[in-house]
């Protein structure tokens, strides 16, 4: 039997640190037992896939130094490798399991379900489908649909028993099958939802190990339960800690830089940033040297050396490590390639030329002006931030900065610069004097290139780490009194 193993990633926001580990995890392992490793789009979450971030997840994670062998990039035996270009394949599995009867038909309206829901909670009880059209027979569920009912498919449950779910570093964890919902396998436009695609797919893949997110593991007793009903041999599972933050928190963009992009802009390595990732999944032994390429961490992968504690993304520790990388690892030339790559290559040097031509008198000019592109922390002077703005406006300003960037499907100049308008009117203020603490937030200086596309050329990451610096400065976030 070959080993293959997947990364799933939901193209639904930036590139994220913890993707580049998951994915680091089931490449190594595959890797090492002379395998397979696939990746494949999970896109069915129609409102929040934008194939915008499945490019920036396919560019990311090529820069980390990961490699697939099937993928929607590269094509492969068992495509296509997108979910929602498989639409077709779920329904067949659908139609297997209502006729099997191990799926239903619901028909229950969003109210109800909502109503179900507020008296569930008032109950102290965890929200769950309460079986209703369970109850129904052949002929009211051909009654209903007849009429043009919409409806879902959900899975049956058994009402009793427990489902063990054997994790390969944790091993065997019991959910009582009471404690599992009656899951949406098709939603009413047909469309499939993560959990069947998921299953459909990795089967069908023939993915025979997947190490994911530990957020997972209560969606395991509903994938092993479709497993035993579609008649197939479930792949085995690890689910893996999430990256911690040094005091043990969750790490979360709101706290701290989660995105790929972010080390990329910063002047990370790529090696530096996958061997940082590669000794959180394994750490160096005794008197092994923490410095090790992707093919040495193949070679040393051991599952039961994955730490099953939230391992702790040390920025310092990267920074050691990625010094050690550009002093150590680099030749000259290797060296000016890098910088020259990270820097300024073709259209972002054509973008940013185009930006200063118009703003320098002399060539010298643009190191000063052009120089918070370049840098990570800037120095901000306090006074300086405020300008028009009162105090708690300054505070009002960047914290409804701060939400509403997080929200943006997409991040470029024109959807920023809708974001201030929205601000500014909120504050019944011009968008230009709302804009100039923000200039000096991002550049360090209240005159310099346009600031929407300086936040755009930053990236969402330095942007998010820059406001958040001045919002600590300006006093911290603001209770907002605006509608929001
Ligand atoms: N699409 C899921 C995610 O974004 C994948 C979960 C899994 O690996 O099963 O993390």
């Amino acid at each position: 039997m070959t080993v293959r193993t997947r990364i799933a990633p939901s193209p639904t926001g930036d590139p994220h640190v913890g993707t580049a580990y998951v994915g680091l995890i089931n490449y190594c392992f595959a890797k090492k037992h002379g395998g397979e490793f696939i990746l494949r789009i999970e896109d069915t979450d129609q409102q929040r896939s934008t194939a915008e971030s499945e490019r920036a997840i396919l560019e990311t994670l090529h820069w980390c130094g990961l490699t697939w062998d099937e993928g929607p990039d590269v094509g492969g035996p068992h495509g296509p490798y997108r979910q929602s270009e498989r639409s077709a394949i779920y329904r067949t599995y659908v139609d297997k399991l209502l006729a099997a009867g191990h799926a239903f038909k619901c028909f229950c309206t969003p109210q109800r379900l909502e109503e179900m829901r507020v008296a569930q909670r008032a109950a102290g009880q965890p929200s769950h489908y309460d079986g209703l059209c369970l109850t129904y027979d052949a002929a009211e569920v051909a009654r209903r649909e007849a009429a043009g009912e919409p409806f879902v498919v959900r899975m049956k449950v058994p009402n009793d028993g427990v489902c063990v779910v054997s994790d390969l570093r944790r091993g065997d964890i019991e959910f009582e099958y009471k404690s599992v919902d009656m899951q949406v396998l098709m939603k009413s436009d047909g469309l499939p939802t993560y959990h069947l695609a998921n299953v459909v797919d990795d089967h069908l893949m023939e993915i025979t190990h997947v190490f994911r997110g530990e957020e997972w593991v209560s969606s395991a007793p509903k994938h092993l339960l479709l497993y035993r009903y579609l008649g197939w041999e479930p792949p085995k599972l690890m689910h893996l800690p999430l990256l911690r933050n040094p005091d043990k928190s969750k790490l979360s963009k709101r706290k701290n830089p989660t995105g790929i992009l972010f080390y990329q802009r910063m002047g990370y390595l790529p090696e530096a940033l996958m061997n940082f990732l590669g000794l959180l999944a394994n750490a160096a032994r005794e008197g092994e040297d923490e410095l090790m390429d992707l093919a040495h961490m193949v070679k040393r992968f051991e599952v039961e050396h994955v730490p099953i504690g939230g391992p702790v993304f040390d920025v310092a520790k990267l920074d050691w490590i990625n010094a050690r990388y550009i002093r150590e690892r680099l030749d000259a030339a290797t060296f000016v390639e890098r910088v020259r790559r990270w820097a300024i290559t073709g259209e972002r040097l054509e973008r940013i030329a185009g930006l200063a031509q118009p703003r320098i008198e002399r060539l010298s000019d643009l190191g000063l002006l052009l120089a918070f592109l370049f840098a990570g922390r800037i120095p901000v002077r306090v006074e300086e931030l405020r300008g028009k703005l009162a105090e708690n406006e300054l505070r009002s300003a960047l914290t409804m900065a701060l939400a509403d960037f997080d929200a943006l499907p997409a991040w470029n100049a024109f959807a920023i610069e809708g974001v201030f308008k929205r601000i500014a009117e909120a504050l019944g203020k011009k968008p230009r004097d709302v804009a100039r603490p923000f200039y000096v937030a991002i550049t360090g200086s209240s005159t310099s290139i346009p600031l929407y596309d300086s936040m755009e050329l930053l990236g969402r990451d330095i942007v998010r780490e820059r406001l958040r610096n001045a919002l600590a400065l300006a006093g911290g976030p603001a209770k907002l009194e605006v509608p929001a």
